[in-house]
């Protein structure tokens, strides 16, 4: 695949920023330019401090997973460390694919030894030594350039047998995916590395138990490990004093559509999605903003003063998911985006549970009815999209069929999206 232009990013290579401040201005290529950027400062403190300590600090921060689901980090580390069985394994979900997210991108394209260090911090925390990063197939340029910080660290001592001199032990294998969106759910990941189907497993188990071949292994989207860096640099207290009490520390998101300058945005949790939007250039016709990605759900122009945070959005009916923000105005025909996202699970369905294999073309074909009579005798359909979106969310297996109706449900309710 060729490389996608570099991602639109406003604000970063700012000083001032906590996940984003070197993008833009340290060379990728180069560990020597991370390190004189404060690369490995973390890793140092993560020894001096011992893995117990470093799960403590985490926890005091009040991490929470940025892939979409906000369970807790320091809950998960101390989950698996704890864990008699071994090995213990480290992976990376970085297999981004919600539509409308490209924070990671970003990250690993511009700082990727950022990502390196982090994940050496949680195996070391958790009691790994081995890394899976598990990659998004159709990021190349993100291939390109971890696969060379991979093998730079290993030259350099930062990954291999005895890393930073500490007698801690941990590589990084670079695993790609293939282009289905159901491989980031984390069990289906585990089974295309084992090389099965991308099928989720039914959890419990979880994976700080039985996770990759079947033993204990923490798992993380890559904006939650690149966080542990500043958690450790500047000391859980101070990055807890960022944002909100229940939601702390910088946010990424990603905002696109009608917008007059798309990208990734970091703020701290609890600005506004006005705020944000604002940043972004909205325009005065806005008809909607999509929360969260095709899983999330629509807001109306009139509830753009929803705090950004995970229980600010949970209170106003929708969610903050992996941070998606698209604004769409007035000229977008509504009905047809529905119908794409539509399509988009009716194809990503892994097809293993029926409510989802079945309820997914059902969806489809009556948004197509809809379509088709332009709106015409929806209500016979809107009924039917209820019953099934009900069967969807209580009776698939992951989460993918449990959500696969939240946008066109909340396009239903709040846009009045037939009317
Ligand atoms: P989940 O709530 O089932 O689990 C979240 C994490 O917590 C998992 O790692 C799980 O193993 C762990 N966990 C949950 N309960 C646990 C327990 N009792 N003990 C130990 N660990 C526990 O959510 P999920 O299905 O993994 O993820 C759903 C989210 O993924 C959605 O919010 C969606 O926004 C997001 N998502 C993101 C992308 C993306 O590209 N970033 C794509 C699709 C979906
Ligand atoms: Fe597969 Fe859908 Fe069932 Fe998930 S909900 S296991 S994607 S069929």
């Amino acid at each position: 695949t060729e490389p996608a232009p570099e991602t639109a990013v406003p604000q970063t290579g700012d000083p001032n920023l906590t996940l984003l401040h070197r993008i833009g201005t340290v060379d990728p290529a180069s560990l020597d330019d991370y390190r004189a950027h404060g690369g490995y400062t973390a890793l140092r403190r993560a020894f001096d401090l011992g893995p117990a300590a470093v799960i403590r600090e985490v926890t005091d921060a009040g991490l929470v997973g940025r892939g979409g689901a906000a369970f807790p980090t320091g809950r998960k580390w101390q989950a698996t460390a704890a864990q008699p069985d071994h090995p213990h394994y480290l992976v990376c979900n970085a297999d981004e694919s919600e539509p409308g997210t490209f924070k990671d991108r970003v990250l690993m394209e511009g700082d990727p030894y950022a990502l390196i260090e982090a994940m050496t911090i949680a195996a070391y925390a958790t009691g790994a030594h081995q890394g899976h990063l598990y990659l998004r197939g159709e990021y190349p340029r993100a291939l390109a350039r971890l696969t060379h910080a991979v093998e730079q660290a290993r030259t350099r001592g930062l990954l291999g047998d005895d890393v930073l001199g500490q007698g801690y032990a941990f590589d990084i294998e670079i695993r790609r995916g293939a282009g289905a969106y159901i491989c980031g759910e984390e069990t289906a990941l585990f089974n295309s590395i084992e090389g099965r189907r991308g099928e989720p497993r039914s959890k419990p188990p979880f994976p700080v138990e039985k996770g990759l071949f079947g033993k204990p292994t923490v798992e993380n989207n890559v904006e939650t490990l690149v966080n542990v860096l500043p958690i450790l640099t500047m000391g859980a207290e101070a990055y807890a004093a960022i944002g909100t009490p229940t939601s702390t520390g910088p946010k990424l998101f990603c905002v696109s559509g009608t917008v007059a300058r798309p990208g990734v945005y970091e703020l701290p949790f609890g600005a506004t999605l006005g705020e944000l939007l604002a940043l972004a250039g909205v325009r005065d016709n806005l008809r909607a903003v999509l929360l969260g990605g095709a899983a999330g759900g629509f807001v109306r122009p009139d509830e753009l003063d929803i705090p950004l945070t995970f229980e600010g959005t949970r209170e106003a009916g929708t969610t903050l998911g992996s941070g998606v923000v698209m604004a769409f105005d007035d000229t977008v025909p509504l009905p047809r985006l529905l119908l794409r996202i539509a399509e988009f699970f009716r194809d990503e369905s892994c097809g293993q549970c029926v409510p989802c294999r079945v309820g997914t073309v059902r969806q489809e074909e009556a948004l197509h009815r809809i379509v088709d009579r332009t709106g015409a005798g929806a209500a016979g359909d809107i009924t039917l999209l209820r019953e099934v979106g009900r069967a969807m969310r209580d009776a698939s297996i992951c989460g993918l069929g449990q959500t696969a109706w939240n946008a066109v449900e909340s396009a239903i309710d709040r846009l009045g999206a037939y009317e």
